[in-house]
């Protein structure tokens, strides 16, 4: 009864341990959502647009005043020069942007190049528009790539390459060495970034992040994806949007058109207000940030986990080998139920899950009280 696509990937692991964690009342540590309010001044702002009626369908690549905000915010974060009529499509969510940049882009047989691990829509996502991945390694412990290995992805079926920095589930941030490598790739072989950037807010010890589309070369060949899931502490609210060329652009309306016709309208409104909060909410943002993941970290490295800080994001990817946990799913099982405390398998990440066998993911977008509350059953569990 059902295709051949939906059958080759499973559901996501991510929102399975979600759904173990309702089970079992466990603190969920596993899918990257806040547990913490969105700022007043946001939610305020989403309730009168309802209130106002903005209750209908918006334009299908988004609101003219959202668009504006969303490119004159670009331009005083990274001083991005983008046509906010040409450039920019508002789509629900990072995660329809991912599938509509490409399936806008790809043709049966090209390959898109993915570092492993990977965020786990990534696989689906390839499938979905028929393109065939082809994975490169990120190693640890600094999870960088051997340019050798990466050199040796591209190829003339090479249509794009997927870069999520900040990185999740690592916390990778890449540098401008790193991205200038993979620019020049792209151009000796006419292939497109598709950069995912949701977390580019959260950066940590002075790390800045850097954005592919302002590599000199790369502005007509990037199609950056970010949205206000995690900024704005809204991932029910479904806002995302891309930047590209205005070719690539007409190309990502036309397949957001059908597979949504646009993002919620009166979140679109309080989108506006969001996008022109001052610099100062980023720096609350990334600061409180700082606190979770230094808490966290320290957490975790108590309960006898190997773990690093990460540079960006809101995960720490651990290893459970000194504490002899068995194979990554059951390990995370074990912990919801007995611990109370979900995190995600690393298993959820790899092609082959094997090589997360010994991974766990947990994300610490929480309040400090969940997290020490997490600490404390996690020390309590281990005895
Ligand atoms: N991209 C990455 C790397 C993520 O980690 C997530 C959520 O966890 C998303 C996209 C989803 O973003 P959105 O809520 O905008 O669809």
């Amino acid at each position: 009864m059902i295709s051949s696509k939906a059958a080759s990937f499973t559901e996501s692991i991510i929102r399975d341990m979600t759904r173990l964690a309702n089970a079992h009342g466990a603190i969920n540590l596993a899918q990257g959502f806040p547990d913490f309010p969105a700022p007043e001044v946001i939610k305020r702002a989403a309730i009168e647009a309802i209130e106002r009626d903005i209750n209908q369908y918006a334009v299908t690549w988004g609101t003219k005043g959202f668009r504006d905000a969303i490119a004159a915010r670009a331009a005083k974060r990274y001083g991005m020069v983008i046509d906010p009529d040409t450039q920019v499509t508002v789509t629900c969510g990072a995660t329809e942007a991912m599938i509509a940049a490409q399936m806008a882009i790809v043709d049966p047989g090209d390959e898109v190049i993915v570092f492993e691990p990977f965020y786990e829509n990534y696989g689906p996502d390839a499938i979905l528009s028929g393109a065939t991945p082809r994975f490169v390694t990120l190693h640890e412990p600094d999870w960088s790539f051997d340019p050798a290995e990466l050199a040796a992805a591209f190829n003339d079926r090479t249509k794009a390459i997927i870069i999520n920095t900040p990185n999740n589930p690592t916390g990778k941030v890449f540098t401008r060495a790193e991205l200038d490598a993979i620019a020049e790739l792209c151009i000796r072989w006419g292939a497109i970034a598709i950069t995912d950037e949701i977390y580019d807010e959260m950066t940590y010890d002075g790390i800045e992040h850097v954005p592919m589309l302002s590599i000199p070369g790369m502005e007509d060949r990037t199609i950056l994806i970010n949205g206000m899931s995690k900024t704005y502490a809204v991932t029910g609210w479904r806002v995302g949007w891309t930047f590209a060329s205005p070719e690539v652009t007409g190309a990502i309306r036309k397949v957001h058109d059908f597979l949504t016709v646009g993002a919620p309208a009166p979140m679109q409104e309080a989108g506006v207000v969001a996008l022109e909060l001052p610099d100062s909410y980023y720096d609350e943002l990334r600061a409180a940030y700082t606190e979770r993941r230094d808490v966290m970290l320290e957490a975790l490295q108590r309960v006898g986990f190997s773990v690093q800080a990460p540079a960006g994001a809101y995960y720490l990817m651990c290893d459970s080998t000194p504490l002899g946990l068995p194979e990554s799913r059951e390990a995370a099982r074990i912990l919801t139920a007995d611990a109370g405390v979900a995190c995600v398998p690393g298993a959820a990440f790899y092609r082959d899950p094997a090589d997360g066998a010994s991974k766990l993911r947990f994300s610490f977008c929480k309040r400090v009280p969940t997290l020490t509350d997490a600490r404390d059953r996690l020390l309590t569990w281990r005895g």
